[in-house]
């Protein structure tokens, strides 16, 4: 068996290799995206996996069946590059990796949290330009505090343990009540989430029910000492309606590892170029918001997840067995 993996990091290698040794099955690594002018060089693989931004051309599906290709493996949670109607017809079976570590993203939800009420993206800025001085920026202690979670499914119920272990209240709102948190979370409507957390942190899916979760509206009913924390998806949050919150004073501070439009930034060396999103601007012009480039997935184990579950996916299906992460 021989596998192809695409559009793969350097930090992605050692894990690679490790599962090689593991498994004793060649993949070959190489960094371009699955495009149709590529495909000629696929021949003689037995299995893919891919990782990329930009969708699966159409005339991609035929020329794979063709080959022999039997599926395409995503080493991402999300599979929207790929259109399985397409891939349905040309009998090719579509895998993701749904779950890599839900713990890397809920680490950095805490960890924007503690720099947010330490308000040390300010001491940053101070000390940058040798003002080393304090008052005013009084911290709060997590323990004291009430967190909300927002979508308490994987991530979000693993974001609400933590809190929990480190003392503090949490409160979670979700369409879905979930009998293995409630020893540690209170579940009450989205308004009283809003209304009582000194924390919110979002970690809703992406659907129709989410774009736009939190708007003016809702940033109406934060309290004017609260944090907003997203690590989940861009659209959730009404930038315009989040940054009139925070010129406003109608919330304390934001952490942001997504934003929309992040496609045209995020992942980009942009220094000395004029920045492509006015929003993006206003964000980093304000001191009590951080934002990070969507690193909620980087960590050692995470990368080591998306590595070992995709490869392993590629063996079950090639040896015709179904994976549960199947979704086409
Ligand atoms: P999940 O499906 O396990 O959990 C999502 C939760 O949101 C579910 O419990 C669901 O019931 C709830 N939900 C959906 N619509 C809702 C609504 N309208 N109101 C309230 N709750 C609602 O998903 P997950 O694996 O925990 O991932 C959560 C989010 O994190 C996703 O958006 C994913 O894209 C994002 N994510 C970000 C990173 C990163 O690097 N920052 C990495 C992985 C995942």
């Amino acid at each position: 068996m021989k596998i192809l993996m695409m559009s793969v990091r350097d930090d992605e290698k050692e894990a690679i290799t490790e599962w090689e040794k593991r498994n004793n099955i060649e993949v070959k690594t190489v960094d371009w995206e699955l495009r149709l002018d590529k495909v000629e060089e696929l021949v003689g693989y037995d299995g893919i996996v891919i990782q990329q931004r930009s969708k699966v051309e159409k005339a991609v599906y035929p020329a794979l069946k063709a080959i022999g290709i039997k599926q395409i493996t995503l080493r991402t949670a999300g599979y929207d590059v790929v259109d399985i109607d397409l891939a349905r017809e040309n009998n090719l079976v579509i895998t993701n990796v749904p779950a890599y570590s839900p713990r890397s993203v809920a680490e950095l939800a805490l960890a924007h949290t503690m720099r947010l009420i330490r308000k040390l993206e300010i001491f940053d800025e101070r000390m940058a330009r040798q003002d080393f001085r304090w008052a005013g920026l009084q911290a709060t202690e997590i323990h004291s505090l009430t967190v909300g979670i927002i979508g308490a499914g994987r991530i979000g119920g693993t974001t609400a343990k933590i809190f929990d272990a480190l003392g503090a209240k949490v409160i979670a709102y979700d369409l879905v009540e979930r009998d293995e948190l409630k020893s540690i979370v209170d579940y009450m409507s989205k308004e009283e989430v809003l209304r009582n957390a000194d924390v919110i942190c979002l970690h809703v899916d992406l659907n129709q029910t989410t774009v736009d979760l939190m708007g003016a509206k809702e940033f109406e009913l934060m309290k004017p000492t609260a944090y907003l924390i997203n690590e989940c998806r861009g659209p959730v949050v009404e930038t315009d309606a989040l940054i009139a919150a925070l010129e406003e004073k109608k919330i304390a501070g934001a952490a942001l590892d997504t934003l929309t439009g992040e496609e045209n930034f995020f992942n980009f060396d942009l220094q000395n170029k004029d920045l492509p999103s006015t929003q993006l601007k206003k964000l980093r012009a304000m001191d009590n918001v951080i934002l990070t480039p969507h690193v909620g997935f980087f960590t050692n184990i995470a990368v080591q997840n998306m590595v070992d579950i995709s490869l392993n996916d590629v063996v079950l299906i090639l040896n015709g067995k179904t994976s549960e992460h199947q979704v086409s």
